[in-house]
């Protein structure tokens, strides 16, 4: 089975590879040769999640899943949220919006925080949402090399060591997008069978 994966960020398709039964065969954006920035103005995950997959299934044809992930702090009332890829600008710099979170939280002593991982699947004509979250707190520095994002400041709760310094198949076991796409890939093989 071909499924688009309405993204082009090569760590999530790496990452969602290593997930996917072998007979699902996952495509990227560039792969379908959709070059359209997609546009992600909704006001939920879910809605941001819809928007991708729906411009792939209305203009190729193909089913399709998208997924929007945020960072919800409590000490800043859930921001950056909906907006975490753009939290320091327009730029999607990871650097530039960590260090704009460890200034914001300068001080703080309630460091929680959660990813939200929304996927929208569109598959023989129906629209399904799936979602994961994984809980944490906010460092005082980045620490670790690996992952991308937020990761190097991101301490997901029972561990010692941050998205960054985990191995990816810790990561994604723990993680908010793993187990949405658990959840993803659950259905689908049910759909299949
Ligand atoms: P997107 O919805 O996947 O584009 O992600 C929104 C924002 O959250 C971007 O700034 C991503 O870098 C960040 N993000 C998404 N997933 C992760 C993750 O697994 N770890 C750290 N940051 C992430």
């Amino acid at each position: 089975m071909e499924l688009v994966f309405a993204t082009r960020n090569k760590n999530k398709i790496f990452e969602i590879q290593q997930l996917l039964p072998q007979h699902m065969t996952l495509l990227s954006l560039d792969d379908i040769g959709c070059f359209t920035d997609i546009s992600e103005t909704a006001q939920t995950l879910q809605g941001n999640a819809r928007l991708k997959a729906d411009h792939v299934t209305q203009n190729y044809g193909l089913a399709c899943f998208a997924d929007d992930t945020g960072l919800m702090v409590d000490f800043l009332n859930g921001a950056p949220g909906v907006h975490s890829a753009r939290y320091a600008g327009e730029h999607h710099n990871a650097e530039a919006n960590m260090d704009k979170l460890l200034r914001e939280m300068k001080g703080a002593k309630d460091r929680s925080a959660h990813f939200a991982t929304a996927i929208a699947l569109n598959h023989k004509g129906e629209t399904t949402f799936f979602e994961g979250t994984v809980h944490g707190s906010i460092t005082h520095q980045k620490k670790g090399e690996m992952g991308f994002g937020y990761d190097p400041v991101f301490l997901p709760s029972g561990y010692d060591k941050t998205f960054a310094q985990l191995p990816l198949a810790i990561k994604n076991n723990i993680s908010h997008r793993g187990k949405a796409f658990l959840k993803l890939i659950t259905h689908l093989s049910h759909v299949e069978n």
